[in-house]
């Protein structure tokens, strides 16, 4: 069978269905829903059916249908009598007056199907399966459904507003391009960032032939490296960006999304080198708004944490750029969830701190006396080189040295190595091995639960290093 998916206007032609329970019941307010003139033929019908009865929103026929029922010609009849033969009869009864059928017990040979709506008025997404699999649909429908912001349905709306004018406007040739410079300019994406009154005035810009101003900067959180860990919001922004910033904690499994067509921009940092300086990186970002474009910054895990995401921004803010911050996650976050080492188990930790072991001149200025709390567990960003260091700060102030520490190499990459010891045993026990960067270190009796929780074997790969 083959099939062709078309949207019907609701009150086209008038529907019967014929049979009240379930399924049938479903078919009706789904046809009611389209505004669609409904006749259902039953003996008895389900609360649902009755209730859209009383409201007169459907007529009900309460009796048995015979199998040489009148039709409308033309009209459609939905067959969902439990009696197979019946449906048959009524089927070939239907046909003969020009009806299209569907016959709910079977789904070879039916005229029509009802494929699953995802609702975003005026939009409209169905699926089918040929009426092979209701089972794959659902599960699509689902899918596709959590992806699609309700906020489609405001843009569909929009667009319907701006119809008119847009007629006016433009001479019918020259509409599709305005429509393509529209879906592909910022107006889609302020709507699905509930911006509706920015929406709109770019809208009238675009309208008016005026584009300037249509920029923005998008500073958005890749997190740790697993593309899977983006937010459906990353993932929608990154596909629209036309340039991208984007530095070395930026898998290639994110980069894979960004557009084949968007400028790519390294700017990332190895430790003494700095790439772009990050004066420059907030002029860049700022200038390329400027000329229109949608500019992606992208950066590893969240921008707010150790990202220096915060000075982007306030460049921006202050030429009056506009820009949106999406939170990614966090490399402890990542590296905690993939290394099964619940950060705050309640009967290890009452709180985790964040730390950055950056050193300057060869130490790192840390309030050591707040660190060695026995309750705490520690996470500390870029403290490989100063590692040896920390730690014999953190003894020297008093932490027990069997405190358990973890070294987490590139979490939540397909690579990802934990290595696990002692305060006192690591620095040494990693001396000579070679560990790659990024590498986040975990501190506190909750690493000791990694040997237990360690969930994907792919990633488990214990180096224990004591
Ligand atoms: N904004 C980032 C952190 C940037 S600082 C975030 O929120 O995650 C860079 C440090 O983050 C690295 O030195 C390392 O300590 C840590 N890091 C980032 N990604 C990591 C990963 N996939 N695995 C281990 N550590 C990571």
């Amino acid at each position: 069978m083959m099939t062709l998916p078309l949207v019907l206007k609701g009150d086209l032609r008038p529907f019967t269905i014929i049979g009240g329970g379930d399924v049938a019941s479903r078919k009706v307010q789904t046809l009611v829903n389209a505004g669609a003139k409904v006749r259902v033929i039953a003996p008895s019908a389900g609360v649902d059916i009755a209730k859209l009865a009383q409201r007169g929103a459907i007529d009900v026929e309460a009796r048995e249908a015979t199998p040489n029922e009148h039709f409308e010609p033309g009209s459609f009849v939905v067959l969902a009598t439990d009696n197979s033969e019946l449906n048959e009869a009524l089927a070939a009864q239907a046909r003969s007056q020009n009806c299209f059928v569907c016959r709910v017990d079977q789904h070879e040979g039916n005229d029509f199907i009802f494929p699953a709506v995802i609702d975003r008025s005026p939009i409209l997404v169905s699926i089918s399966s040929r009426g092979t699999s209701p089972a794959l649909t659902r599960h699509l429908k689902q899918r596709i459904d959590a992806f699609l912001p309700q906020e489609y349905r405001q843009l569909g709306e929009l667009v319907e507003t701006l119809r008119a004018d847009v007629k006016k406007r433009f001479a019918a040739p020259l509409r599709p391009a305005f429509w393509r410079k529209f879906m592909r300019s910022n107006v889609p994406e302020l709507v699905l960032a509930r911006q509706p009154d920015r929406a709109m005035q770019l809208a009238e810009r675009l309208l008016s032939g005026k584009e300037e101003g249509n920029g923005e900067v998008y500073l958005v959180g890749a997190g740790p490296g697993d593309p899977d860990l983006l937010t459906f919001r990353a993932l929608r922004l990154i596909q629209s960006a036309d340039i991208v910033f984007y530095d070395r904690l930026v898998g290639p499994g994110v980069m894979a999304l960004v557009p084949e067509d968007a400028e790519r921009i390294y700017v990332g940092k190895a430790m003494a080198d700095h790439a772009v300086p990050q004066d420059e990186i907030n002029q860049r970002l700022a200038d390329e708004a400027r000329k229109g474009k949608r500019v992606l910054r992208l950066k590893g895990g969240d921008p707010f944490i150790f990202g220096r995401g915060g000075e982007e921004i306030e460049l921006l803010a202050q030429y009056g750029v506009p820009f949106q911050v999406v939170p990614g996650i966090t490399a402890a976050s990542g590296c905690a969830a993939y290394g099964g080492i619940p950060l705050t188990h309640r009967d290890h930790a009452q709180s985790v701190r964040f730390v950055t072991g950056h050193l300057r001149n060869g130490t790192c200025n840390l309030p050591w006396n707040e660190l060695i709390h026995p309750h705490q567990t520690l996470v500390i960003y870029m403290g490989l080189s100063g590692l040896s260091e920390i730690c014999k700060q953190l003894m020297s102030h008093g932490m027990d040295p069997d405190t358990p520490i973890a070294l987490v190499e590139k979490g939540t990459l397909p690579d990802q190595r934990v290595h696990t010891g002692t305060i006192a045993t690591m620095p040494a026990s990693i001396e000579g091995k070679e560990i790659h960067a990024p590498t986040l270190t975990i501190i506190g009796s909750v690493v000791n639960l990694h040997s237990k929780l360690a969930w994907r074997p792919e990633l488990v790969r214990d180096e224990s290093a004591d």
